[in-house]
């Protein structure tokens, strides 16, 4: 490929105010850690008030497109030509060059957009737009000039080099992460919570995450999967500090002491404590989950208030208006997909009851939760004391 550099567009964050320079250095780290997995070297800095990816040797075209659009914060990705500081007949030749790599079909409309930030440069942009218009024209007869509406709007900026640009390739939109918190998810093996998770960390949020895994009834190998999906949501994400949490012992108890009917709501509650605790030690400042109404016994309105009732942070639920059609082609945009369908067992489903409560009375479900009183703090703690923490990363 012919380009030199990447420039790179932002939306959002531009507007910041006093923080805007807090936000482009969390995208500059964002996009050194996702080209970190890319062949070739890269250089990423700020210069005047943009930001641009300098390719120092070998890289992929493809891949390195990829790894950006991985980014939030980024609202465009332009593949960027630096031409030679040498007079306008060799601007001319690196204008030529371009569009001869670029656009082989000459039947074209193109208008000139020259911006001269470099005032010492000999030609104002006026003239830089007049004078390449006219030799383009010369040169492809085929090619006509739009002012309005044009196929190629060639970009010649003149800053402290010449920078040649014409396609911008669309960007995952969002803010980078680390500049909103940190969340703490609770990541099944299913297909909404990787979703959700992808949902918040666009909009700047760092995430960790908690799975509760339930050996012997849950395998390793549905451990596994929830381990991988983590790492496909770090793509997006960054580095996902993920908590495993044993959580049998709890679940037989509520099996033994409670109506099985509401086992699944009880036990829900109980992850959800769990997991704010977790969230407490770490400093995350919300939960976040994949719930979505209406979608299972366990998320109607009545199910999600008496489950939200044990919590004090905020319950973030990103999915909540979607349809189960709408997650599926977010999971297959993010890649997410194939991994969630994997047929390894949930806890959830294991201890599922035939007919769970859709409309679980609060008062109802706290007195049954006193039937755990004589062991449940303790067990809590076990599974506090136990857990497991990982560090997922691609
Ligand atoms: P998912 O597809 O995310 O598994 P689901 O449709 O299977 O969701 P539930 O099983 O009711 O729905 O779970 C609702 C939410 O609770 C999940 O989106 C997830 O955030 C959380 N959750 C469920 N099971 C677990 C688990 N074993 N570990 C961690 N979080 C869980
Ligand atoms: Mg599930």
């Amino acid at each position: 490929m012919i380009y030199t550099a990447f420039l790179i567009k932002y939306a959002e964050i531009g507007i910041k105010g006093k923080n805007r320079y807090l936000f482009e250095d969390a995208l500059v780290r964002q996009i050194k850690y996702a080209l970190k997995k890319c062949e070739g070297a890269f250089m990423v800095h700020k210069a005047e008030g943009r930001i641009y990816v300098d390719v120092i040797s070998g890289y992929d075209y493809d891949e390195t497109v990829a790894a950006l659009k991985t980014v939030f914060g980024i609202s465009g990705i332009c593949p960027v030509v630096y031409a030679e500081d040498r007079g306008f007949e060799q601007l001319t030749k690196d204008v030529f060059k371009y569009l001869d790599d670029v656009y082989p079909d000459k039947k074209k409309t193109f208008k000139v957009a020259a911006r001269r930030s470099r005032k010492n440069y000999p030609m104002d942009s006026m003239t830089i737009n007049r004078e390449l218009g006219e030799v383009i024209l010369d040169a492809y007869p085929e090619m006509r000039v739009d002012v309005h509406n044009p196929d190629i709007l060639l970009n010649v900026e003149v800053r402290e080099k010449i920078y040649l640009y014409s396609e911008i390739i669309p960007g995952p939109g969002g803010m980078p992460v680390g500049t909103n918190g940190k969340a703490m998810l609770l990541l099944s093996g299913g297909i909404d919570s990787p979703v959700a998770g992808y949902m918040i960390a666009k909009r700047g949020v760092k995430i960790d995450a908690v799975y509760f895994h339930a050996p012997p009834y849950t395998s390793e190998r549905a451990k596994q999967k929830v381990v991988d999906l983590a790492k496909l949501v770090s793509r997006y994400a960054g580095p996902v500090y993920l908590h495993v949490v044993n959580f049998t012992d709890i679940q037989l108890y509520i099996y033994e002491k409670c109506p099985h009917e509401e086992l699944t709501i009880i036990m829900r509650r109980y992850m959800m404590r769990i997991a704010e605790r977790i969230a407490k030690e770490t400093e995350c400042l919300g939960l976040v989950t994949g719930e979505s109404i209406g979608q299972v016994a366990s998320q109607t309105m009545h199910s999600l208030a008496v489950t939200n009732e044990v919590c004090t942070l905020p319950v973030y639920r990103p999915l909540i208006g979607f349809d189960k059609q709408e997650i599926v082609e977010l999971s297959e945009k993010i890649n997410t997909y194939e991994t969630s369908i994997l047929p390894y067992e949930d806890c959830c489903t294991i201890f599922v009851a035939k007919h769970p409560v859709t409309k679980p009375n609060l008062k109802v479900i706290c007195r049954h939760e006193e039937n755990l009183a004589e062991k449940i703090e303790e067990l809590v703690q076990t599974a506090m004391e136990t857990k497991e923490l990982m560090i997922v990363q691609e």
